[in-house]
């Protein structure tokens, strides 16, 4: 939905709560299996196998897993294949074992009931905050408040909020906010009007801004944000850094490959000698591997990218006028024969340093 000219109206926490709570006697969702006979343990099955994954996915998982572990007891009693076996193609399964896991603590610590105390609920294995806000109050009926990634959504867009939801400045700011528009009054429809404003109408792609009971007071729609609130995780900036790898050639045609220690990056494979950028290579060699170079020549640098730091790599090209010492000394270096048809296990750099079609030597070292 295009921006709007009108200003934003704010709302009150009253009048928030009213809206919420009038579109969702309308509107939001009552017949979902979970919100029959609700438990905290049919509550906290649910929000659980909901983490990451749809309601539509999640109806059937659930129906199976109550009719073969209809309590807290039965869970408890089975073993982690059974209940993983329940769990099996939902994804994610450190939720299936933790469910199963809490079920043994509740057992144990709290004599077979499902705690009702929030610090309790939270001490348990895969029960975040909202997690157990959600339980007690759909579950119970108690006043807690909630914040998953629909809730957060919801409310950084109505109240404009740029930054990355998951900064634990704004999640604090966040949680200040929903803890202030939950209401004490029917608090379990309102935290369940929140989830499915944000699941049906103020979903991440295409908000239905029109039929939302918050838009009137929805800054990001009349900023014309909608599209670029919540904002992503910001990317880190990589650190840069930089390496010479050195192409030796025999008279033969053979390079000089040495094998990397079994751990760190391109950990067992094999790769090429590397020296600092700024090093004199010819002394370098003659030092480290007891080779005399000849014509050393730069090629053209390229970057490297990994995970978390990028690698600038400076290839040098040079003859050795005799054989190292290393290659009898030490079967970790040898003098490989690219045509020789033997699988060494290159680290990528390599493989495209010893490629004939890459740029070849520009200049003289
Ligand atoms: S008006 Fe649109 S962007 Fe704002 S809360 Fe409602 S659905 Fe989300």
């Amino acid at each position: 939905m295009d921006a709007l000219t009108v200003t934003p109206q704010p709302l009150t926490a009253d009048q928030f709560g009213v809206r919420v709570l009038t579109w969702f006697d309308q509107y939001g969702r009552k017949d979902l299996p979970w919100q029959q006979q609700p438990t905290p343990y049919r509550v906290w099955v649910s929000e659980i196998m909901l983490q990451q994954t749809q309601v539509a996915t999640v109806i059937p998982y659930f129906a199976r897993f109550m009719l073969r572990f209809p309590d807290l007891a039965s869970l408890a009693a089975a073993s982690q294949d059974e209940v993983l076996a329940l769990w099996s193609g939902l994804g994610y399964y450190a939720r299936g074992r933790n469910l199963h896991r809490a079920a043994g603590i509740i057992i144990d610590q709290h004599s077979g009931e499902f705690p009702r105390e929030l610090d309790a609920v939270m001490a348990l294995p895969g029960i975040g905050r909202s997690t157990a806000g959600a339980i007690l109050s759909l579950g119970t009926g108690q006043r807690h408040t909630i914040l998953d990634g629909n809730v957060k959504r919801v409310l950084c867009r109505v109240l404009g909020i740029t930054a990355w939801p998951g900064a634990p400045a704004v999640e604090r700011d966040l949680w200040a906010a929903a803890e202030q528009y939950t209401p004490s009054a029917r608090c379990a429809d309102y935290n369940q009007a929140m989830m499915d404003l944000g699941a049906t109408l103020c979903t991440r792609g295409r908000p239905d801004c029109v039929r939302c009971p918050l838009q009137a007071a929805c800054v990001a729609l009349h900023g014309g944000l909608v599209g670029a609130i919540p904002a992503p995780k910001p990317r880190k900036a990589l650190p840069i850094k930089t390496t010479a790898m050195l192409i030796l050639r025999n008279a033969q045609g053979e390079v000089l490959l040495q094998k990397r220690p079994p751990t760190g990056i391109w950990g067992g494979l094999w790769a090429l000698p590397e020296c600092g950028v700024e090093e004199d290579v010819s002394a370098w060699a003659y030092t480290r591997l007891g080779l005399r170079l000849s014509t050393p020549q730069r090629g053209v640098a390229w970057r490297h990218t990994f995970s978390h730091f990028h690698l600038d790599i400076h290839p040098i090209y040079a003859l050795a006028e005799n054989p190292s010492k290393l290659v009898m000394e030490d079967t970790a270096t040898v003098w490989y024969n690219s045509a020789s048809g033997v699988d060494r296990g290159l680290a990528a750099p390599v493989l495209r340093l010893l490629d004939p079609t890459q740029p070849s030597p520009r200049k003289q070292s």
